[in-house]
């Protein structure tokens, strides 16, 4: 280095030196309570804060349970759907799911099967793995409503895992909507909702439309005649973190 330039550069680091010296840290004076230890457990959950919903020995948290098929840690659709016995608002619901591995029939009759948030809003289930059928109503669409941001799906038999994070709809007493709902869904740890707007309720036969419900509501699983099997289900409430400027 030349002597000039030596200067030049012995200069602009001394005046960084002395601005880092001088740096005053902001802060946004808001008071936040401390964010509460959560154990994540291993990968794939429970979380410690978590309310699992099928351990894998029995669907004693869910109506209809006894007509499923649970072996060996798995709970296997069967006979009619399966709804929650407690109710749940906003959430992070985990579910991992397998579609047969004997492939049988196509489009919305292969491995469909689906999770019914507040018991109206479906999450598709179905063996999406070279499979056509219409788009919002592949795995992971919000039936009718989008269809996933990429197809994520894993070949048939092969365990899944939908992430997904639940706002659920708000109404005021007069029963006209407030905030509609909004879903966030990992597939195989692939964003596929990205805090996607519903519509409405989701169905086969009819446009989407709100009609009010509590704020609270159980989660329904389908049985649409096909063998789709589910283990490691559970759900976390969403908690707040508020914080507040000192008065
Ligand atoms: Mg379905």
């Amino acid at each position: 280095m030349n002597r000039p330039l030596g200067i030049v550069f012995l200069a602009v680091t001394m005046m960084l030196a002395l601005s880092a010296a001088v740096a005053k840290e902001w802060v946004s004076g808001i008071v936040w309570p401390e964010p509460k230890l959560v154990d994540p457990g291993p990968g794939g959950g429970p979380p410690s804060d978590a309310v699992a919903l099928f351990k894998g020995d029995d669907l004693s948290q869910w109506n209809g349970g006894d007509k499923w098929l649970v072996e060996n840690g798995v709970a296997t659709a069967k006979g009619g759907g399966i709804t929650t016995k407690e109710s749940f608002g906003d959430c992070q619901l985990h579910v991992e799911w397998a579609s047969p591995e004997k492939v049988e029939g196509n489009g919305q009759g292969r491995g469909n099967s689906g999770i019914y948030l507040m018991g109206q809003y479906e999450v598709q289930v179905l063996d999406s793995f070279e499979n056509p059928t219409y788009f919002d109503g592949q795995a992971a669409s919000l039936y009718k409503t989008k269809p996933p941001l990429v197809n994520a799906s894993r070949k048939p038999g092969e365990w899944q895992v939908y992430d997904i994070i639940f706002n659920a709809p708000r109404f005021d007493p007069q029963g006209s909507l407030l905030k509609p709902g909004y879903v966030t869904v990992l597939h195989n740890g692939v964003l596929v909702q990205n805090h996607t707007e519903l519509l409405g309720k989701t169905d086969y036969e009819h446009p989407p439309v709100y009609t009010a419900h509590p704020e609270r509501q159980p989660i329904h699983i389908q049985f649409h005649g096909n063998p789709v099997r589910f283990r490691n289900i559970w759900i976390r409430e969403i908690p707040e973190s508020i914080g507040k400027y000192p008065e």
